[in-house]
């Protein structure tokens, strides 16, 4: 998130732009995710934000001179309860009010794009509906990083990783509503003097709001993922049981790569990995395509999701403290957030020009008990 808005900020000519991170790029939940890319939502926010992604990611390689292994297979969602497939039809209308090409399937419909898939399911619960749109895709997270990383640089922005933000200088704010101003960061390796920060820490952005005393509601949860063997390539989409949680795609390498919800899993940051997780996807995985349990798991690791109340991003400018944006809270699907986010957020930071679809984000909505929904999380 950060690179993707500073690379945007240099791309409207703000070069004195400096990129902060503790550790080095990809060590935060960018590097550790399931590069799921979608448009596939039940909110019109990130349904036309999405759009918007996926056209970045469309040009993304020519762009950025770099290879990011994006594969548009679709991404198809299943059910299994009464109350998700209506929440299905209802998201599958809304996505197809603003373009998009998903469809809503059948079982039997949705068994032509996936022959493998067991629709009863070996644990009783059948498959009542599906929803496919082919647009959808997946990208390989680590290029994706490193082609913003590069584009930024070369426009002149400075990328300092492990460089560990640890406090914020300010001043008494004259602007009405705030408390304070940003004067500038306090960081590992010096003072870097600024009027204006940018909050994209993600599972750790409560932390660093917190050294200007801003308290954000949103909490880390540690969310595992894994990579199978390589396989010959033969499934098409990324698959999202919405009822298990669990979701799963063919890498361009050829892995399954996929993980699953985990509620026991206390929030607080942690970024390893458990025998417990391997049992719960496994079981999922061989309940939709039982032939995946012959598969050799490879590599399993972890990240943290940044999870807010209400399943939406805090976005924009926290009146408390003039000159500090925030860009966190995005969930499970921040990467692909991110080439939306950083081109949108730099029309605001730059031009001052928000729009109604970002402003709905905003902090504020806490306090006031405005907070909105969003139906089509997985993991
Ligand atoms: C297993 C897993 C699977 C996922 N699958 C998907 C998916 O398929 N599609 C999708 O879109 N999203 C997915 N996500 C979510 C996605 O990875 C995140 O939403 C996104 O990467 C967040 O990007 P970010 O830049 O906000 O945060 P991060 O990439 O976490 O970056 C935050 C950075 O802040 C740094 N930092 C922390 N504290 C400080 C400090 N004090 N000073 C300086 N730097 C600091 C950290 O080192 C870190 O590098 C997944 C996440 C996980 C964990």
């Amino acid at each position: 998130m950060g690179l993707s808005i500073a690379y945007n900020l240099a791309r409207r000519g703000l070069t004195d732009v400096v990129v902060l991170d503790r550790t080095y790029l990809c060590g935060g939940a960018s590097g550790r995710n399931g590069g799921g890319i979608r448009a596939h939502w039940s909110s019109e926010s990130n349904i036309r934000l999405m759009q918007e992604s996926i056209r970045i990611c469309e040009e993304f390689a020519r762009e950025m001179k770099i290879n990011v292994w994006f594969r548009q297979g679709g991404y198809l969602f299943l059910t299994r309860s009464e109350a998700r497939k209506k929440g299905l039809e209802a998201s599958v209308a809304l996505q197809q009010r603003f373009g998009l090409r998903t469809e809503l399937l059948t079982p039997e419909q949705a068994r032509k794009i996936v022959p493998e898939i067991d629709l009863d399911g070996r644990t009783g619960n059948a498959v009542l509906a599906a929803s496919y749109n082919p647009d959808d895709g997946v990208v390989f997270p680590w290029p994706f990083v490193w082609g913003y990383a590069q584009g930024a640089a070369k426009l002149g922005v400075e990328i300092m990783p492990h460089t560990d933000v640890v406090g914020f200088d300010t001043e008494p704010s004259s602007s009405g509503k705030a408390r304070v101003r940003i004067k500038g960061v306090r960081t590992s390796r010096g003072l870097i003097e600024t009027r204006r920060v940018v909050n994209a820490a993600g599972a750790w952005s409560p932390e660093v709001a917190k050294l200007v005393g801003i308290d954000l509601p949103n909490q880390p949860h540690r969310h595992e993922i894994c990579a199978s063997e390589p396989l010959k390539p033969w499934l098409k989409p990324l698959i999202a049981d919405l009822d298990s949680g669990l979701y799963f795609s063919q890498s361009m390498r050829g892995e399954i790569v996929g993980g699953i919800s985990n509620d026991d899993v206390p929030h607080g940051i942690d970024q390893g990995s458990s025998a417990r997780f391997l049992g719960l996807y496994s079981k999922a995985l061989v309940d939709v395509i039982p032939r995946l349990g012959h598969v050799k798991v490879l590599r399993q690791w972890a990240g943290c999701y940044d999870l807010t109340p209400d399943a939406n991003p805090i976005v924009g400018p926290v009146d408390e403290v003039e000159g500090f944006e925030n860009a966190s809270g995005f969930m499970g699907h921040g990467f692909m957030m991110a080439p939306v986010m950083g081109r949108r957020l730099a029309e605001w930071l730059v031009d001052g020009k928000s729009t109604e679809l970002l402003d709905k984000w905003n902090f504020r909505r806490f306090a006031e008990g405005k907070l909105l929904s969003e139906g089509m999380i997985i993991g």
